[in-house]
């Protein structure tokens, strides 16, 4: 088999670590107001977790439940706002406590 070239497999590195990272997310829905008024595009599974149903396409103005427009934004755009039970977030609790992240490799 062909070896990958380093540029491969530095992409395949960075998309590993993306996706470990995304895991990370226990899928609480707060950052899209599910404890509050959330984003018509917010959807709960029957597990009880949140997701969204636009996910590729998320980013731009949407529109609350409510209807308070607001821009979806990248997380970690709005990692230092204040949302309804933020301490849930797996992120925010990782920007306070960095060490929890070796504990879980
Ligand atoms: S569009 Fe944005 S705010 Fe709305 S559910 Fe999707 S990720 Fe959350
Ligand atoms: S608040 Fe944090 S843990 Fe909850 S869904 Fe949003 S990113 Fe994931």
């Amino acid at each position: 088999m062909k070896s990958l070239t380093r540029k491969t497999q530095y992409q395949k590195r960075l998309e590993t670590m993306e996706k470990r990272w995304e895991d990370l997310c226990i899928r609480c829905g707060g950052c899209c107001g599910a404890f509050d008024d959330p984003c018509v595009y917010l959807r709960k599974g029957k597990d009880n977790r949140y997701s969204c149903s636009i996910y590729p396409h998320r980013l731009g103005e949407r529109v609350t439940v409510a209807g308070e427009k607001f821009d979806c934004v990248q997380l970690r755009k709005i990692i230092n706002t204040h949302w309804k039970n933020d301490h849930l977030c797996v992120y925010k609790k990782i920007l306070r406590m960095p060490w929890i992240l070796e504990e879980e490799a």
